[in-house]
C-alpha cells in the first residue's frame, strides 16, 4: 500500500529516470495511432535499434540537471529553468514538440520573459497540453513531501504552460511519482490510498472526477483501449496523465506490463508511456527493467549518471519552521528530533497503543520530512504502549527544542 514506507534508493531513483526514458523511446513509434497491436509492440521490443527518446525525455533531462545542479533548499530557479528548456529546443529541435511549446521556447529565446511567452498561445490562455506533467518527475527525488512535490511540479510547469489543467497535470505527475517513489514494492499497492492522496496534493474539480474514474476503471480491470476511451489519449493534460496514472495502477508491480499497458492506449503513446513508466520505475526500481531494452536507451549513460547525483544527496531541507536544517551527506545521521517524531505520530496514539505499521502510516498523512519516516524505519515490527517507547529503540535521536 501507499503507506507503507520504503526509503529512496538509488535503484529506485534510476529506475524514475529509466522507466521514463524507456515509455518515451517505445511509445514514439507508435505516436497518433488510434490503438495498439500487441504484436506489433513485441516486434518493437526484439528490434536491435536504438531507443530515440523524443521531447519528453529531452526536457526531462534539462530539468534534472537544473535539479542536480542547485544544492539549495528550493532547488528550483524558474527565471533559469525557462531558459534551459528553451536552449534544449534549440539545439534539437526535431525531438518531437508539440504544437504550442516551439512558439513558447521561440518566444524566451528571443528575449521574451517567460510570463509574457506562456501566454502567448491558445489564443492567450496558455497551455493546457501534457508537456508540463511529462518532464517533470525529478522534482519528486528532492521534495521532502508529497505537497512539497505537487508544489515544485506546479511551478516547473509555469514557463510553458500557464493554463491551470497544465499546472494540475504537473502537480499530479510530480505527486504520483513522489509516491510511487517511496511506496514498497514488497507490500501490495493500495489503490485507493494513492489516489486519495493524490487527490489531497491536487486540489481541482476536474481532477478529481478524473482520480474517481481511475479508481473504477482499475477496480473493473479496463483494457488500454477502453481506457483511452474513457479517459482519454490525447496531447492534453487532462486527457493524457490520468490515463498513465490508470496504466500504473493496473500493472503497479511490473515495469514493462505498465509501459505496454499506456502505449496500447495509442494516442500520444510516448508520453503517456513516459509518465506510467516513470511511476512503475521508481516503485519497482530499474533492476526490474529489461537489460536488452536499457542498453538500448539513447540517453542511458546520462540517466545513470543524473541518478548518481541525485540519489541520496538532500543537502539541506526547508523544515516545518520554515528556517532551513542542514542534513545529510549520506552517511551522517539527519538532524531529527524526539519532539519532531512526537509530533509526526502522535495521531497514531490517540486511541492509547500504536502500531509501527500505524506508527509509519500517521508520519506519511503529517507529510514528515523523509529523513523522519525514515528514522522510523528503524523501529521493530510491535505494538507500542506510548510514545515514550520509541526511545528505547532510537536512543539516538536528540530530544531538540
Ligand atoms: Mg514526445
Amino acid at each position: 500500500m501507499t503507506a507503507t514506507f520504503a526509503a529512496v534508493t538509488h535503484d529506485k531513483v534510476l529506475g524514475l529516470l529509466l522507466g521514463g526514458a524507456l515509455g518515451d523511446a517505445l511509445g514514439a513509434p507508435f505516436e497518433g495511432r488510434p490503438s495498439v497491436d500487441a504484436a506489433d509492440l513485441a516486434a518493437e521490443e526484439r528490434a536491435p535499434s536504438r531507443l530515440v527518446h523524443t521531447d519528453d525525455t529531452a526536457l526531462t533531462l534539462a530539468l534534472a540537471e537544473h535539479l542536480a545542479q542547485r544544492r539549495d533548499a528550493e532547488r528550483l530557479d524558474v527565471d533559469a529553468l525557462a531558459l534551459e528548456f528553451a536552449r534544449a529546443w534549440r539545439a534539437e529541435p526535431w525531438r518531437g514538440y508539440g504544437s504550442g511549446t516551439p512558439h513558447v521556447f521561440g518566444l524566451i529565446n528571443a528575449g521574451v520573459p517567460w510570463t509574457e511567452a506562456s501566454r502567448a498561445t491558445f489564443q492567450g490562455q496558455g497551455s493546457y497540453g501534457n508537456g508540463a506533467a511529462m518532464r517533470v518527475a525529478p522534482v519528486a527525488l528532492v521534495a521532502d513531501s508529497l505537497h512539497h512535490a505537487a508544489e515544485l511540479g506546479q511551478r516547473s510547469a509555469e514557463p510553458t504552460h500557464s493554463h491551470k489543467h497544465g499546472q494540475h497535470g504537473a502537480a499530479c505527475q510530480a505527486a504520483a511519482a513522489y509516491l510511487a517513489l517511496h511506496s514498497d514494492p514488497a507490500h501490495p499497492l493500495d489503490r485507493t490510498r494513492f489516489l486519495q492522496d493524490l487527490a489531497r496534493a491536487v486540489r481541482s474539480r476536474p481532477w478529481h472526477e478524473k482520480f474517481d474514474r481511475v479508481a473504477e476503471l482499475t477496480r473493473n480491470g479496463a483494457r488500454p483501449k477502453h481506457t483511452a476511451h474513457a479517459l482519454g489519449n490525447d496531447a492534453s493534460s487532462l486527457g493524457s496523465v490520468p490515463t498513465a496514472l490508470t496504466a500504473f495502477l493496473t500493472h503497479p508491480d511490473e515495469t514493462t506490463q505498465t509501459i505496454r499497458y499506456a502505449i496500447q492506449a495509442g494516442g500520444d503513446a510516448d508520453t503517456i508511456a513516459a509518465m506510467a513508466g516513470t511511476l512503475a520505475g521508481a516503485r519497482n526500481g530499474a533492476t526490474t527493467l529489461s537489460r536488452a531494452l536499457i542498453s538500448r536507451l539513447e540517453a542511458a549513460d546520462q540517466l545513470h549518471h543524473l541518478a548518481d547525483q541525485l540519489a541520496g544527496h538532500p543537502i539541506t531541507l526547508p523544515s516545518r519552521q520554515g528556517r532551513v536544517r542542514g542534513v545529510t551527506d549520506t552517511n551522517t545521521n539527519p538532524a531529527v528530533t524526539r519532539n519532531e517524531i512526537i509530533d509526526a505520530v502522535e495521531d497514531a496514539f490517540r486511541d492509547g497503543s500504536a502500531t509501527t505499521q500505524e506508527i509509519l502510516d500517521a508520519a506519511i498523512r503529517y507529510e514528515a520530512p523523509v529523513e523522519l519516516q525514515a528514522t522510523l524505519q528503524r523501529l521493530p515490527d510491535r505494538t507500542f504502549g506510548h510514545v515514550r517507547d520509541l526511545w528505547d529503540h532510537l536512543p539516538d535521536v536528540p530530544l531538540g527544542d
